[in-house]
């Protein structure tokens, strides 16, 4: 089941991405405008960008290696650590807990790995005791995300410690893609008592930075010292690692899109409670609503009318859901309208 990329109607709203629908900071632009003739010719250097990001993330450089988006940090993962520890014979297992991104089975399947998937508890509640029973001796990675995607869920304090401690030959990656809006993070001693945690992180979301494809994997330096050999020597381009550099110096504005998205999902809340609707607090970005039975007929209704939102109806506990991305106010308030005139139109 390769990753499908989901459909885009130009010129709509795209609220069916997590995107930061703002666009990335002016200072970003400025950046980029400064590009000379060389830095297009010249393969790019990465010494000086990975140690502002390692200051960003409050950890040492060598614990950071940057990514071409975060999704080659999940596919490098999985290689890393299912050819490396493969047992002859005996397929590989990769621990998907459910709902999840898409992109974790994806990767499996690249490494030929069998994707197991643990279903989801009422209400979504972390499946830890799922998660533990699922762990085989032939576990090589564990797809974890916190907040997840898409319920928006956190995973609770010490359950990352158990599992990585419950499969020590898995890598547990932690995919952090939405922790500039949770404020938490697993970055810190747990990477040094558990080496086989590794934390992914991107700025495709917070910072609007998802077309340049800028993402980091943090962990151990022994660690990454075994995955940096899998990842081409010059996979993030010039313009990428310039780009994320701006964006760095420009807290304010992630502070600010970080703050519209509290906002947004403020409103979605309280929309949902009027319309009866349920939902699930979320700690990231946006926020998984229960329409019912018409959630495929409503999100074609809203594309109708250039409004994207991500029908998720299909994903496992996930039955009459959509997903909305909660970001920029102003585009929040469009679709809930939009959403309104279909699943409850007002008669006169
Ligand atoms: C968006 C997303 C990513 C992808 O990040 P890129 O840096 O754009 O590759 C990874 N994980 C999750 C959970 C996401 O939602």
């Amino acid at each position: 089941m390769a990753y499908q990329r989901p459909e885009v109607t130009s010129g709509a709203l795209r609220l069916h991405f997590n995107e930061n629908t703002a666009g990335c900071s002016p200072a970003v632009l400025a950046a980029l405008r400064d590009m000379t003739r060389a830095d297009a010719a010249f393969y790019p250097e990465y010494g000086d960008i990975t140690a502002r990001t390692a200051r960003w993330l409050g950890v040492e450089p060598e614990r950071v290696l940057l990514t071409n988006g975060l999704d080659e940090g999940l596919h490098l993962v999985a290689q890393w650590a299912v050819w490396h520890s493969a047992e002859h014979g005996a397929p590989a297992e990769v621990i998907v807990p459910e709902p999840a991104f898409e992109m974790y089975a994806a990767c499996a399947e690249a490494v030929r790995a069998t994707v197991v998937r643990v279903m989801p508890q009422p209400e979504f509640a972390f499946a830890l005791d799922g998660i533990l029973a699922a762990i085989t001796s032939a576990t090589r990675v564990i797809y974890l995300t916190d907040p997840n995607n898409p319920t928006g869920r956190p995973i609770p304090a010490g359950a990352i410690e158990r599992i990585a401690m419950a499969a020590p030959r898995a890598i547990v990656l932690v995919d952090e893609a939405y922790a500039d809006f949770s404020g938490r993070t697993a970055i810190g001693p747990l990477l040094d008592r558990t080496r086989n945690v590794i934390i992914g992180r991107t700025f495709a979301k917070g910072h609007g930075l998802a077309a340049l494809r800028v993402g980091a994997l943090v962990a151990h330096p022994d660690t990454l010292a075994r995955i940096r050999p899998l990842q081409p020597p010059y996979s993030l381009n010039a313009w990428a690692i310039t780009a994320l550099g701006a964006a760095l110096g420009d807290r304010a504005y992630v502070e600010w899109y970080v703050a519209q998205s509290a906002e947004s999902r403020a409103r979605v809340y309280a929309w949902a409670d009027r319309l009866g609707l349920a939902y699930w607090p979320s700690e990231a970005n946006f926020v998984l609503v229960r329409v019912g039975d018409r959630a495929i007929e409503a999100a074609a209704a809203l594309a109708a009318r250039g409004i994207l939102v991500r029908d998720k109806s299909s994903a496992p506990g996930c039955a009459g859901c959509l997903r909305i991305t909660s970001g920029v106010v102003e585009h929040t308030d469009r679709c809930l309208e939009a959403l309104e005139e279909f699943l409850a139109p007002r008669t006169n």
